[in-house]
C-alpha cells in the first residue's frame, strides 16, 4: 500500500480519455486543472473524463482547479529575438513596438515599481533584462541572455513582491466554473497572507461552494514569512518550487521546502510539492539521477503528495512520469518511519493520536468513518503505516480525503457509522483487503467534527 500521493496536472498531453486513464491506473490519485491555461471546453472535457473514469474503476479523483492569482504579462508585441547585450526599453502600454525594441508592459503599479539594478524575469526566467536606467517615458534594459519576446509573457521583478488584488476578476470566474462543475479543491497562486485565504473562502461560500477546500500555494516571500497563519487557515499546502524559486535565491529553495514541509507536519496540514519534480521527463523517457534523488528524499520528508505539472500536462511521456514516480516512491517508502511530533493539537487530535499508536502496537489494519474528512486528516497526519481505510457517505469527501498519505477512501450509501462499517466491511472483505482474522480498528467522532470513538473487532 502506498502512503505518498501522486498528483497530475491535465492539459494537452493528457487530456484524452486512453491517457489518463492509464495514467491513473499507474498511480495518480488526483487531477489538477491549471486555469492559466486553455479554455471552458477544454475545461468542461476534463472534468467529465476524470468521472468517467472514477465510475469506471470505482474510485475517487479529486480535481484540483489551480486559480492563477494576480500575475503580470506582457502586453501586446510582434514576436523579436533579442541577443545578450541588447538594449530594449519597457514602456507603460498595452501594445509595443518590436521595431523600436519598445517592449509593453501594462500594468502600471508594476511598471511603477520597477527601480534601477532590478533584474526582470520574462517567463519564469527564460529571458532576463536588467534594468539601467529609468527614462522619462521609458525604461532603458540591457537584456541579459539571448531569447526571444513574445506577447504576454508573464513578467516579474526579481526579488519584489508588488501590492496587488489577491483575487482578480478572471479568478472569480474561474472559481463559478469550479463551483458549477463540482471541482474539490481550488489551490490559491500567490497567497501572501492569511487573508487571501480568507477571501477565496468567502467568495466560495458566497458562490454556494463552501464544500470545496482550499490549498495554498506558498510561492512569494510574503507567504514564507507568514506561513503559520496561512496554514492555520488553510485545507492544505502547495510548495510551488517554480515561483518561488523567482522570489528567492535558487539556492535557498531546499531549506525553504524543508522547513514548510516540517511546519505542516507539525501543524497536521496536507503539504503537497510542486513543479520540475521529473521536469527533464517532458522530453525524455527517463527521469534525470537527480531527479530521482530529489522525489526520493520528498517522501523521506513525509510529503502527503507530490504533484505532476509539465510533465503530465504538456510532456510526451505523461504515463511514463507517473510510472517512475510511483516506483520512486515505492522505494523511498522502503523502511520509512516518519516520527511526529504535533503542535496545537486539539483533544480530538491527541484522541487520534491514540487510536494511532494502538493501530502501531497491535498491527491493526484502521477502518474511519468520518462525515468532512477530519477524522482521516487526523489519522492521516500522525503517518503511520497500517493500512488506513476512510469511509464516507459523501463522494467529495472520500474525493477531498484521496490526497491525504495514507489514506484509502471508501464511498458507502449510510445514514450513520455503524451501517457505514458494516457495509464497508463487506466490500473490503469481498476485495480482499481485510480477511479473516484481521484485527480491525473502527474510530470516529460521535458528532460531526470530532473523533471520540474507538472499538476493536477481529474479522471473523
Ligand atoms: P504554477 O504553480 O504552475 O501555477 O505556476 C506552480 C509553481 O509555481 O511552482
Ligand atoms: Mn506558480
Amino acid at each position: 500500500m502506498r502512503m505518498t500521493k501522486i498528483l497530475v496536472t491535465i492539459g494537452p498531453s493528457s487530456e484524452v480519455m486512453h491517457i489518463l486513464y492509464r495514467m491513473i491506473k499507474e498511480g495518480a490519485d488526483g487531477v489538477r486543472i491549471n486555469f492559466a491555461h486553455g479554455n471552458v471546453e477544454s475545461r468542461i472535457k476534463y472534468v467529465k473524463t476524470v468521472r468517467e473514469i472514477e465510475k469506471k474503476l470505482e474510485i475517487h479523483i479529486p480535481i484540483i482547479g489551480d486559480i492563477q492569482g494576480p500575475t503580470f504579462r506582457l502586453g501586446d508585441i510582434e514576436e523579436f529575438k533579442v541577443k545578450r547585450d541588447d538594449v530594449i526599453y519597457l514602456i507603460n502600454a498595452s501594445k509595443g513596438n518590436a521595431k523600436e525594441k519598445l517592449v509593453p508592459l501594462p500594468n502600471t503599479r508594476l511598471y511603477d515599481s520597477i527601480e534601477e539594478g532590478d533584474i526582470i524575469l520574462i517567463e519564469g526566467g527564460r529571458l532576463k533584462f536588467y534594468v539601467e536606467r529609468l527614462l522619462e517615458d521609458k525604461i532603458q534594459c540591457k537584456v541579459l541572455n539571448d531569447g526571444v519576446i513574445r506577447s504576454r509573457k508573464t513578467v516579474t521583478i526579481y526579488g519584489k513582491e508588488p501590492d496587488v488584488v489577491p483575487i482578480t476578476n478572471k479568478d472569480i470566474k474561474d472559481v463559478e466554473f469550479s463551483v458549477k462543475h463540482g471541482l474539490d479543491y481550488l489551490a490559491l497562486s500567490f497567497v501572501r497572507r492569511a487573508n487571501d485565504v480568507k477571501l477565496l473562502r468567502d467568495l466560495l461560500s458566497e458562490k454556494g461552494g463552501e464544500e470545496i477546500k482550499i490549498i495554498a500555494k506558498i510561492e512569494t516571500k510574503q507567504a514564507v514569512r507568514n506561513l503559520h497563519e496561512i496554514i492555520k487557515v488553510s485545507d492544505a499546502i502547495l510548495i510551488a518550487r517554480g515561483d518561488l524559486g523567482m522570489y528567492f535565491d535558487l539556492a535557498e529553495i531546499p531549506k525553504i521546502q524543508e522547513y514548510i514541509v516540517r511546519e505542516c507536519i507539525k501543524y497536521g496540514k496536507p503539504v503537497i510539492l510542486a513543479t520540475q519534480i521529473l521536469e527533464s521527463m517532458v522530453s525524455n523517457p527517463m527521469p534525470m539521477r537527480s531527479e530521482v534523488v530529489d522525489a526520493f528524499n520528498a517522501v523521506k520528508q513525509g510529503v502527503d503528495a507530490l504533484l505532476l505539472t509539465s510533465e503530465t500536462s504538456i510532456g510526451s511521456y505523461p504515463v511514463e512520469t507517473v510510472k517512475w514516480l510511483r516506483k520512486i516512491i515505492e522505494e523511498g517508502e522502503k523502511d520509512l518511519c516518519l516520527q511526529v511530533e504535533g503542535v496545537n493539537e486539539t483533544i480530538y487530535d491527541k484522541f487520534a493520536k491514540g487510536v494511532c499508536l494502538l493501530a502501531n502496537s497491535i498491527g491493526a489494519k484502521v477502518i474511519a468513518y468520518t462525515r468532512r474528512g477530519n477524522t482521516a486528516r487526523r489519522i492521516s497526519r500522525y503517518r503511520i503505516r497500517n493500512p488506513t481505510i476512510v469511509v464516507t457517505n459523501s463522494e467529495k469527501v472520500a474525493r477531498q480525503i484521496n490526497i491525504l498519505w495514507g489514506i484509502r477512501p471508501l464511498y458507502v450509501e449510510a445514514s450513520d457509522y455503524n451501517e457505514a462499517w458494516f457495509k464497508a466491511f463487506e466490500k473490503l472483505k469481498s476485495k480482499g483487503i481485510i480477511a479473516y482474522g484481521d484485527i480491525v480498528i473502527l474510530t470516529t467522532g460521535l458528532r460531526e467534527g470530532a473523533t471520540d470513538l474507538v472499538k476493536i473487532e477481529i474479522v471473523r
